[in-house]
């Protein structure tokens, strides 16, 4: 009986599979949500001499979104894996240049990302997500209704025993034989837009380098923080939004400027990184002067707020903070935990629940995002070209892959019906990218398919 259930359940989802279009169906989600993209990649400046230009800005900027997507992690085996006749023809139909009869040689690519200005991709991110703020289908990822929320999350990307660049941050670390060894790397800061539970993109880039090497004081990411903040003020002027970060942003100088910039915040608070602040909390709090609700969140823990403990300790800036204590069962043992934020949003008992839950989802986000890059399908530490500006374009290649992967992703049936992976997703669609053909009707689906709903 129980192994006629199974055969049921496997020919189930045989045939679910079945049904799954792999690449036409990409290529539907990115018409869809990205009618335009092909003509903005031809709107950036073009680095290339005319007289060498045999591949389209598209033709290329295609292939390394792909090599992404279909989880090809190293540009040697995507010279294997797109070497075949359906890659070209599908190219084709993507970047609409009917001259492509190869496929790009992996060199051509890096030539062209080693020249093209950063700041290129950078602006075709920010067109595509502008697209995507303003679809009524994400709205309702706000926070309380009003607010997009922001990340700000750094990590380090590239590691070399030896100087890679004049750009690389340098640190001498002292090894358990006495023994001084120096490290250098590339760092990058990110500021992620949360559209859904699910959906967390890429919004910004700030990459964390030195100027050159006779620099006296390195670059962190406070520093490249304040950047990335001055330049989202920049490109979206009115955009209600929430900037959210760890205990690092938890300062003066940083509040002030979202106070500055009408932005609402939500920081990691540390005792000991704001000293008064915590002492006047606690104050208060045993004069029961704070807000306390039991039984609240997923763990059922208890939430409490105290508004404006900026008076109380003499600081400039509003802290209006809140703490949540759950137990949480770690490799069997039972454990309390409690996490403790500072806002310059009024916590009242209506909206402590939400905001304690953007406030931990921030601390998932970082935690998966980052990992999800580095050890699912993309691999961003893996080093594509050695070529400082290169480097660059290969990770906001990945970052802009990414957004439309995710897109997919919640759009997937397979993903909802069958719990595919995502690891299952990605090479199923590198399978169809390199063997199945796109039929005229294919691209007639692919044009007219007009309401996609999103997990
Ligand atoms: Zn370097």
């Amino acid at each position: 009986m129980k192994k006629q259930n199974e055969w049921v359940r496997k020919s189930l989802k045989r045939k679910k599979k079945e049904k799954d279009r792999g690449i036409v169906d990409l290529m539907m989600i990115m018409h869809h949500f990205f009618k335009e993209l092909p003509l903005w990649i031809d709107e950036m400046k073009d680095p290339r001499h005319c007289s060498y230009i045999t591949y389209s800005q598209c033709d290329l900027i295609y292939m390394g979104l792909l090599k992404n997507i279909c989880g090809v992690k190293t540009m040697h085996a995507m010279e294997e894996q797109f070497n075949e006749k359906m890659c070209i023809d599908t190219l084709r139909i993507l970047s609409g240049d009917n001259a492509l009869v190869e496929m790009p040689h992996s060199d051509t690519l890096n030539y062209y990302l080693e020249r093209l200005s950063p700041e290129c991709l950078a602006g075709l991110r920010k067109k595509l997500v502008k697209t995507l703020i303003r679809m009524k289908s994400f709205q309702k990822g706000r926070l309380l209704g009003q607010y997009w929320r922001i990340i700000l999350d750094g990590t380090g990307l590239f590691y070399f025993k030896e100087k890679h660049c004049d750009n690389c941050l340098v640190k001498t670390v002292t090894q358990e034989n006495g023994t001084k060894v120096k490290t250098y790397y590339h760092k990058v800061l990110e500021a992620k837009l949360v559209l859904s539970d699910r959906i967390v993109i890429s919004l910004d880039t700030e990459f964390i380098e030195n100027e050159d090497e006779d620099i006296s004081k390195q670059d962190c990411e406070t520093e490249a923080a304040k950047r990335l903040l001055k330049r989202l003020a920049e490109d979206y002027p009115r955009l209600p939004v929430c900037i959210q970060g760890d205990n690092l942003y938890e300062a003066g100088p940083v509040m002030k400027m979202c106070r500055q910039k009408n932005w609402k915040y939500i920081f990691t608070h540390k005792a000991a990184r704001q000293k008064l602040l915590d002492e006047s909390y606690e104050w208060i709090r045993q004069g029961n002067a704070g807000v306390r609700l039991d039984r609240i969140g997923k763990e059922k823990g208890i939430g409490e707020y105290v508004n404006h403990v900026e008076e109380t300790a003499g600081k400039e800036e509003t802290a209006n903070m809140f703490r949540y204590s759950c137990a949480v069962k770690e490799k069997e043992e039972k454990r309390e935990i409690t996490f403790r934020w500072l806002s310059n949003i009024e916590l009242t008992e209506k909206n402590l629940e939400e905001m304690i839950y953007a406030a931990r989802g921030r601390w998932k986000i970082e935690n998966e995002g980052f990992n999800n890059q580095k050890n699912g399908i993309y691999d961003i530490e893996h080093l594509n070209s050695r070529n400082g500006n290169a480097m660059k374009n290969h990770y906001l290649l990945t970052q802009i892959a990414d957004m439309i992967m995710q897109i997919y992703l919640a759009w997937n049936p397979l993903r909802k019906e069958i719990k595919q992976s995502i690891k299952n997703t990605s090479s199923r669609l590198l399978e169809s990218f390199r063997r199945q053909p796109i039929t005229d009707e294919d691209v007639l689906y692919i044009q007219r398919y007009t309401t996609v709903y999103l997990e």
